[in-house]
């Protein structure tokens, strides 16, 4: 047997994997990972079945089919007023999870340090643990979740490389202000710290906000790798295909990691995308109708012993179950899905230095009756249902 020296010795299952797994086991309801449960529109399915007959069945360019490209580039100067060239600062990849870990290997060497606010997605610290950088987990304030830029300012330091922002932000749900935004402007400029902006949420956001992004700061934009995923926009997160925007000088240095560990995305796929995305009500859309599906749970659970968080985007929402049982998260989480039949992820599995505030993230990215039911099980707590402790 060889001996292998692990370089993610503390690195466990995905949470989303080891709770999916959990949910099947007891034929749960899935309300953990971020996933929708309703169909995608089939009109895209259509058009890779239609890219496919039409021999869009080899290698695309490695940056991506121009024709999406052009169609994001369109996009972007639309939504932030900001102007990218399609052919050298946009590249489609195999999700933004691929993207992020892309961006990362591109600028992060041995010892440089990466910060990003805590909790946090979880591919963060293994990416960056992964080429040698070092995560550093800034953690959040309680109950507010604010993005608060002056928490990064305290962090700063002469190795600090990259600064991850998740606007809006999973699991909390929290978005950046326009304030946050300029004062990172004036945190960065003049350094060499990259911003990368995981917005993978951008069109899932609520009443009524817009999405900010640092693409549309001329002074940031410089300095941004912007990260989105088609997943989110469309609700096809099983196609894995997302894209980065960045400035020229960033692009070229990204494209040298991207051509080696991806080369391409596949191709039905985005010659699908860039016929459907024509029309932006497809993406549009999505901030009604999931906001009714977070109203829908809230509303659902009112008389149970659980209590939401405020959330602005994002598919997830924070209940709180303090006061209703002492268990630690993970805890909680397991006996929810065994004795409730109700799978949520417990918030400390997304935590370095957070803490356990007694909180479980729901996806309310499911269809109405999906989350109906699961609301009459999770009714359940307090009347019928006893926590052990
Ligand atoms: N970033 C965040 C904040 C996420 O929640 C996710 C999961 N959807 C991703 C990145 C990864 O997206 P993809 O499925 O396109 O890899
Ligand atoms: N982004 C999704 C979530 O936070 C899941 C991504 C994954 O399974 N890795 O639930």
């Amino acid at each position: 047997m060889i001996t292998i020296n692990s370089k993610f010795p503390d690195t466990p299952t995905s949470i989303f994997t080891e709770m999916s797994q959990l949910a099947i086991q007891h034929s749960a309801i899935n309300l953990g990972q971020g996933f929708p449960d309703y169909p995608m529109d089939p009109l895209p399915i259509q058009g890779v079945t239609k890219a496919m007959e039409d021999g869009y069945n080899q290698y695309a360019p490695s940056s991506g089919y121009l024709v999406l490209r052009e169609k994001l580039a369109a996009k972007t100067l639309k939504e932030h007023g900001q102007s990218f060239d399609a052919q050298s600062e946009i590249t489609i990849t195999p999700g933004a999870t691929n993207a992020l870990f892309t961006a990362i290997a591109t600028f992060i060497k041995e010892n440089d340090e990466v910060l990003y606010f805590d909790p946090a997605y979880d591919s963060y610290r293994p990416s960056v643990i992964a080429v040698g950088g070092v995560p550093i987990a800034v953690p959040l304030s309680y109950p507010d979740f604010k993005l608060d830029i002056d928490l990064l300012k305290d962090k700063i330091t002469p190795a600090t490389k990259m600064i991850i922002l998740n606007t809006p932000h999973n699991p909390t749900g929290v978005t950046i202000t326009e304030a946050a935004l300029l004062k990172l402007h004036d945190l960065l400029v003049g350094t060499n710290i990259i911003l990368v902006c995981d917005e993978v949420y951008e069109h899932v956001i609520y009443d009524g906000q817009k999405h900010l992004s640092p693409l549309a700061y001329p002074q940031l934009r410089e300095r941004t790798v912007s990260v989105h995923s088609f997943g989110k926009m469309f609700n096809c997160t099983g196609w894995k295909i997302g894209y980065i925007i960045a400035d020229k000088h960033l692009t070229e240095e990204i494209r040298k990691v991207h051509q080696n560990n991806a080369f391409s995305t596949f191709s039905p796929a985005q010659m699908a995308i860039a016929e459907y995305m024509s029309d932006p009500d497809t993406y549009q859309r999505l901030a009604g109708f999931l906001q009714m599906k977070r109203d829908l749970l809230m509303q659902s659970l009112k008389d149970s012993p659980l209590k939401p968080l405020a959330v602005q985007g994002s598919y997830f929402q924070l209940y709180s179950y303090e006061g209703f049982s002492l268990m630690p998260e993970k805890e909680f989480a397991i006996w929810l899905n065994r004795e409730a039949g109700v799978t949520g992820i417990p918030l400390s599995a997304l935590c370095e230095q957070f803490g356990d505030h007694k909180l479980i993230r729901f996806c309310f990215a499911k269809q109405d009756e999906t989350l109906k039911k699961a609301a009459k099980r999770l009714c359940r707590l307090g009347r019928s249902l006893h926590p052990p402790y």
